[in-house]
C-alpha cells in the first residue's frame, strides 16, 4: 500500500453537496457487506479512506443516519445520493464513495472486504487480498461490542 494522501473533491448527484477532502487513492476498498449492498442499492461498495482532520464540505452538508451500531452513513437530502461513511464515535474515522469522487479514474483498490457475503456472479478478474469479516478481529471486537454479528444480526 502506498501512504499518498491526495487532495480531491466530490459530491452527490444533484449536486447539493460537495465535498473536499484528502484521500488514499491507492488504498481503496471493496466492501461486499449486507449493510453496503442495501445502503447503496449495488452489489458493493467501494471506498477510500479520508485523512482525518481533511474533510470540509464546500456546499451543503449531507444528513446523517445510523446505520450499523459503529456506522452513520451520509446522504443527499435532495437526491438520496450516499455520499459518505463516518464512525459515529470517531468522526475522524471516515470513508468516502469512490463514485461519489469527480475523477473516481485515479482510484486504485487494494483489497476486497466482507467476502462472506459477496454476491456470486459478483466477479472480479484481480488477486486483491480477499478478507472475510470474522479474520479481522477488530470488526468482529466492535459487532461484539453491541451484541451483534458481523452481519448485525444478534450473536
Ligand atoms: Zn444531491
Ligand atoms: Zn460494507
Amino acid at each position: 500500500m502506498i501512504e499518498k494522501y491526495e487532495s480531491v473533491t466530490g459530491g452527490c448527484f444533484c449536486g447539493a453537496v460537495r465535498y473536499a477532502a484528502e484521500v488514499n487513492l491507492h488504498d481503496a476498498y471493496y466492501c461486499h457487506c449486507q449493510a453496503c449492498q442495501k445502503l447503496t442499492g449495488s452489489p458493493a461498495t467501494v471506498g477510500v479512506l479520508v485523512r482525518p482532520g481533511t474533510l470540509s464540505y464546500t456546499k451543503e452538508e449531507p444528513r446523517f443516519f445510523q446505520s450499523s451500531p459503529f456506522g452513520k452513513s451520509g446522504f443527499c437530502q435532495n437526491c438520496g445520493s450516499p455520499v459518505i461513511w463516518m464512525s459515529p464515535e470517531d468522526e475522524e474515522w471516515a470513508n468516502v464513495y469512490v463514485g461519489s469522487l469527480d475523477h473516481p479514474e485515479n482510484v486504485v483498490p487494494s483489497k476486497h472486504d466482507c467476502v462472506e457475503s459477496q454476491l456470486p456472479w459478483h466477479k472480479f478478474a484481480d488477486d486483491l487480498p480477499r478478507n472475510r469479516s470474522d479474520d479481522d478481529p477488530e470488526l468482529m471486537k466492535m459487532w461484539a461490542k453491541f451484541g451483534l454479528s458481523h452481519d448485525g444480526k444478534p450473536l
